[in-house]
């Protein structure tokens, strides 16, 4: 059997100051801000909050904890001094968070220093998107990712625990299309044993529909999932099984820091994506920065410390003392937990559910 090698861009440190903004200790910009809006969630996935963990007397953060969205848009501004071109609203669920549309138009109307609009995003479970998605486009997000682990109605609701079916995501998808996001992202993490078998029909389902597909390996974040690494599935493993059904070639990839390996079906019927973060990581190319709902920076998904903004924010900081600090924090930066699993022990991760993914 041949071996699936994913190829992922690289870029040298030379360029990427060329390009502006400031580098880590491993020469990487910081060009992404992954903004998690909330810690609370709709659905109680089983691998990222198990109802056992996340349960009725679970204690979330107050409101007065979070930053508000003037200090949120605050912070984006200021990143987009130091070099950031993309943001993702990610949380928990991000659209649990109340008129998360006036945040997507405060960030709408941000510019970088040579004046161009940022990149916006979202990663939704979509229980919500259907009636959201106009609103949210008309204030300014450019693209979405739907999460959606399974097409089997059952199945989906044992593993989203969200008392939601798959129609209603469906749903939301048809609704982020007509409100002109397409096209949208599907992610679908698989763990072996879980879900794998849903893979095919997931393929089946989506190509030729536009979207694109985006399988995710099963990762170790958090400290409640029990993850193991019997459970996944690996990026060229899912390549094989779909490509006996349909072939498919690599595609190369669009610019540095994307994280999927990306593969076209040979017969034009689209393409699909692979997040290989287990089994070929992609630290090299890492280039974001992630803030949390209450204020604090992360400079990695595994990362068990966060650097608080929100007290410089609420002291009244200025913009020059902001980007001194989230530039000492970024310079300062050396994580690259997944080249290192394995060996890097960590005693208390933080969890998917508040940083987002
Ligand atoms: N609630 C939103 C959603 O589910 O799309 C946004 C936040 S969620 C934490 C972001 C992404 O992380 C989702 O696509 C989810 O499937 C993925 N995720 C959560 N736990 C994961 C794990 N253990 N391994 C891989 N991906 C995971
Ligand atoms: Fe909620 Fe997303 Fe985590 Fe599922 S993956 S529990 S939808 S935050
Ligand atoms: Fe980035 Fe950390 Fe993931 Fe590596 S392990 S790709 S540094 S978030």
């Amino acid at each position: 059997m041949s071996r699936v090698i994913f190829h992922h861009p690289t870029g040298s440190p030379q360029a990427s100051a060329q390009e502006g903004g400031i580098l880590d200790t491993r020469g990487r910009p910081m060009r992404d801000l992954r903004i998690s809006v909330t810690d609370r969630c709709n659905f109680r996935c089983t691998y990222c909050m198990p109802r056992e963990v996340f349960g009725a007397d679970h204690v979330f953060l107050p409101h007065e904890a979070l930053l508000t969205f003037e200090e949120i848009a605050r912070v984006a501004q200021v990143a987009a001094g130091l070099g950031v071109r993309k943001i993702r609203l990610t949380g928990g669920e991000p659209l649990m968070r109340k008129q998360l549309e006036v945040l997507v138009g405060l960030l709408a109307g941000l510019r970088t220093p040579d004046g161009a609009p940022l990149d916006i995003s979202l990663t939704t479970n979509g229980a919500l998107l259907a009636r959201k998605a106009q609103a949210l486009a008309d204030a300014g997000l450019r693209r979405v990712t739907v999460s959606l682990d399974a097409l089997d109605d059952a199945l989906f609701r044992r593993m989203s625990d969200g008392g939601v079916g798959v129609a209603a995501v469906l749903e939301g998808i048809e609704a982020a299309v007509h409100a002109g996001l397409a096209p949208v992202k599907i992610n679908m993490v698989v763990r072996k044993g879980m879900n794998d078998a849903q893979i095919l029909p997931m393929a089946r389902h989506f190509r030729g529909s536009g979207h694109i597909l985006r399988f995710i390996e099963y990762m170790d974040v958090g400290n409640t999932n029990g993850w193991r690494m019997d459970e996944v599935l690996t990026g060229a493993q899912i390549v094989r099984i779909i490509g006996d059904e349909f072939p498919l070639e690599p595609v190369d990839a669009g610019y540095r820091g994307e994280v999927a390996a990306r593969w076209a079906y040979r017969d034009g019927g689209g393409e699909i994506g692979l997040i290989t973060s287990v089994s070929q990581p992609f630290c090299g190319d890492c280039t974001r920065m992630r803030l949390s709902p209450e204020g604090r920076l992360f400079t990695c998904l595994f990362a068990e410390q966060g650097h608080d903004l929100r007290g410089l924010l609420r002291m009244g900081a200025d913009d020059a003392a902001l980007a001194a600090r989230m530039g000492g924090v970024w310079r300062a930066r050396a994580d690259r937990y997944s080249e290192l699993r394995g060996t890097a022990h960590r005693d208390h991760k933080i969890e998917m559910s508040y940083i987002g993914g």
